[in-house]
């Protein structure tokens, strides 16, 4: 009765007070993340062109400075063309683990800011800032401590993009770069959106993109006049999400880390920069997903037993596949090795635009207390855990694997 009650009156609230008040999302990006990080270890490099990468003969580039960038060199260039565009540049082998643990550090750091913080890769976040900004009023201050924060703490640059849907702040991050801060607000959204190139929106690819040019939709602008109906009738089911994120009315809310440890499941998906096939590059997806979600089980102080894997392929075109372990489990190693498991067996050689990881059915046999009470300062991965995963890609692709991650 009473939570018959309580519930109708949160959907009366949902649906009586109109779609009036916006949100104010934040989109946090590192700028060239790995260089930056080898720049700050090692302030000889500071102003000094930089790129990071194997040098083996199928190496590949992992991340580069800006000035190289300018030249040409793109993340996953193979190392040789990249010294052929920049020639005599310091290439630095790639040091993940260093990566990943400033990476928590930083998302510490943002959490201090609001507890609406929802990672989406090793360098990248969404924060909902909107009660502690006061809507879009202290937005641009609260994006400018963040920066301070960052810098003071770990000598890195970022960029920050801030605007009324995910979609639109990470739009306006990617076009501040770097060491950036813009604020769009609710008002100016549409104009910002609309002259914009179609590929601009995270989930149109070539193919979609050429798709919309044989109708004549060029700039987002163009397919905001198209209705729904006609979305899905051009482009399937993800038609009407694709026009709803061009007029700026996107509903994709963050979602907090701290809410979904109290969710009857838990997982962590990420989209890829691109769609990839490359092995190597979605294992290293896998592990990191893993690390956040065996990290989130450590803290909600759970194990489990089934896990979950969701693959969504370049046409969108989504699965999921489960798995159980004999005994239960919260270690970052054991979900790796599952989930990387149930991946090749259902893969093949298709491209995947997105990749999760997550616990199954959380029912309570399966919700283990565990007797560590795990804080945010110790849930790092432990080392010889990590350590054990890596070694394991190693041996199975060769040393060179770990470092091809294309994370970024
Ligand atoms: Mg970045």
């Amino acid at each position: 009765m009473e939570g018959e009650r309580a519930s109708s009156r949160v959907r009366g609230s949902k649906c009586g007070e109109g779609m009036t008040d916006a949100r104010a999302i934040l989109h946090i990006d590192m700028d060239s993340f790995f260089c930056s990080v080898e720049r700050a270890l090692n302030p000889v490099l500071e102003d000094r062109p930089l790129m990071v990468g194997s040098t083996g003969t199928r190496g590949v580039i992992v991340a580069a400075s800006y000035d190289v960038k300018a030249k040409g060199v793109q993340q996953g260039m193979p190392t040789g063309q990249a010294q052929r565009l920049a020639p005599g540049v310091t290439i630095l082998p790639p040091r993940h683990k260093i990566y990943t643990q400033i990476s928590a550090g930083i998302f510490k750091v943002l959490a201090t800011f609001t507890d609406r913080v929802e990672p989406a890769s090793i360098d990248e976040s969404y924060l909902d800032i909107t009660s502690e900004a006061h809507g879009f009023e202290g937005a641009q201050s609260f994006g400018e401590s963040i920066k301070a924060s960052i810098r003071d703490r770990f000598r890195l640059p970022c960029t920050i993009g801030i605007g009324p849907t995910r979609v639109i702040a990470k739009i306006v991050s990617a076009h501040s770069k770097p060491d950036g801060l813009r604020v769009i607000l609710p008002g100016d959204a549409r104009a910002f959106l609309h002259p914009l190139p179609v590929r601009k929106l995270g989930g149109i690819g070539p193919r979609t993109e050429e798709i919309l040019s044989g109708v004549g939709i060029r700039t987002l602008g163009d397919l905001a006049q198209y209705t729904d109906e006609q979305l899905v009738t051009l482009l399937g089911k993800s038609g009407p999400y694709l026009g709803a994120a061009s007029r700026g009315e996107s509903a994709d809310s963050v979602v907090a880390f701290a809410d979904r440890g109290e969710a009857k499941s838990m997982s962590k998906e990420t989209t890829l920069a691109y769609d990839t096939d490359d092995w190597p590059t979605i294992e290293s997806v896998l592990l990191f997903l893993s690390e956040a979600l065996a990290s989130r089980m450590r803290k909600s102080k759970i194990s489990g037993r089934t896990f979950v894997i969701k693959i969504r392929f370049d046409d969108f075109k989504t699965i999921t596949r489960s798995k159980s372990l004999p005994r239960a489990t919260n270690s970052e190693g054991a979900i790796f090795s599952l989930a990387a498991d149930l991946f090749r067996a259902n893969v093949g050689d298709r491209k995947i635009r997105l990749v999760g990881v997550g616990l199954h059915h959380l029912d309570e046999e399966e919700a283990l207390p565990l007797e560590l009470d795990l804080g945010l300062e110790e849930e790092r991965p432990k080392e010889e855990e990590t350590l054990a995963v890596v070694d394991r890609i190693r041996s199975r692709y060769g040393d060179d694997a770990v470092k091809k991650a294309r994370l970024l």
